[in-house]
């Protein structure tokens, strides 16, 4: 494997975004273009070495791209899902890919010792990149919320990704909205996670659709309670405005969503807060909502900027370029 042409032109950096399911690589610019992507399956879960091995597949399919374009890769870096040590490359515990406390950047460096290898959480790498490259991209402070399962995102001040003590920080689904709240998976009560998430939506949606048994809901999940998810309520109430359920359903939702909201612009009052994730596909629709609720509420009132609020626009692409960009601030 040649990493070492002396051609200046065309450094790319291989960005390897690493899921439950999939392995996804990219060969991404300096612009943070991708220019060449490849995807592979994930390892058997638990195995060392077959997820190393399945990683150096990868890095050789699309290195070997570079062979063919005169281009050369400047350096390797990771979106890696769990705890992870970025400064030394160890991944300290993975729930999804079941690995503990795996030297991933001795290994790495074993294999290809003339190359700079980077790492960083997903959710980091997620946020660096839609902050760079996404519709926050002319923004210096931007909170980036994914509601998904969980309640995740990061935190960018100055353009800079911050992520506090040893890459520990920015943990935003665990900020508790109730002490005497819903018991978290973290050990505390109250956490926004277990109030706004997409798992949080289909529970209210539940709940509605058990209250209300007239709600045009009904339809949306052809009378089959199984069928909910979390575009569910929003849909109902987008063609049905006055159905009860459906405005109950969204509702809270909205609400809880929105103080949560409020709490990360009181702390970081950024210029922009993204919102990603599944519930994110409700878009503009969404967008509205959140902006109504929280325009009643904003800190200072009329003296204090109220942060615009977007869905992202990177979508699956985020972790890849994000690590991207992480790579090449770190190169400066
Ligand atoms: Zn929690």
């Amino acid at each position: 494997m040649d990493f070492n042409n002396n051609n200046k032109r065309n450094e790319l950096i291989l960005a390897i975004d690493i899921g439950g399911t999939s392995y996804k690589g990219a060969l991404v610019n300096k612009n943070g273009e991708i220019i060449y992507r490849y995807k592979i399956k994930a390892a058997d879960y638990g195995s060392n070495e077959k997820f190393l091995l399945t990683i150096f597949n990868l890095i050789s399919k699309l290195s070997k791209k570079t062979k063919l374009n005169n281009q050369k890769i400047i350096a390797m870096s990771f979106s890696v899902p769990g705890a992870i040590d970025t400064d030394n490359g160890i991944m300290k515990y993975s729930n999804n890919l079941k690995l503990e406390n795996l030297n991933f950047k001795k290994e790495l460096i074993k294999k290809y010792n003339n190359l700079p290898i980077f790492m960083l959480n997903d959710a980091n790498a997620a946020t660096l990149g839609e902050a760079r490259k996404g519709i926050a991209k002319n923004y210096a402070n931007v909170v980036f919320l994914t509601l998904g399962t969980g309640v995740g995102g990061g935190i960018i001040i100055n353009h800079k990704l911050y992520a506090g003590s040893q890459f520990m920080g920015a943990e935003l689904g665990h900020m508790s909205i109730d002490i005497n709240g819903k018991l978290c998976t973290c050990g505390r009560r109250g956490c926004f996670e277990a109030y706004a998430s997409a798992k949080a939506l289909v529970n209210y949606t539940k709940e509605g659709l058990n209250k209300y048994k007239d709600s045009k809901m009904w339809d949306e999940i052809n009378n089959d309670i199984n069928n909910v998810n979390g575009s569910v309520s929003f849909e109902a109430l987008k063609k049905h405005p006055n159905d009860l359920g459906a405005k109950e359903v969204v509702t809270k939702y909205i609400r809880y969503l929105s103080e949560g909201i409020l709490n990360y612009c009181n702390i970081f009052r950024p210029d922009i807060i993204l919102i990603g994730g599944g519930v994110s596909e409700q878009g503009d629709y969404l967008v509205k909502l959140i902006n109504d609720y929280c325009k009643d509420y904003n800190y200072g009132f009329k003296s204090t900027p109220i942060p615009i609020i977007k869905t992202a626009t990177l979508k699956n692409d985020a972790g890849i370029i994000g690590a991207a960009y992480f790579a090449l601030d770190n190169l400066k």
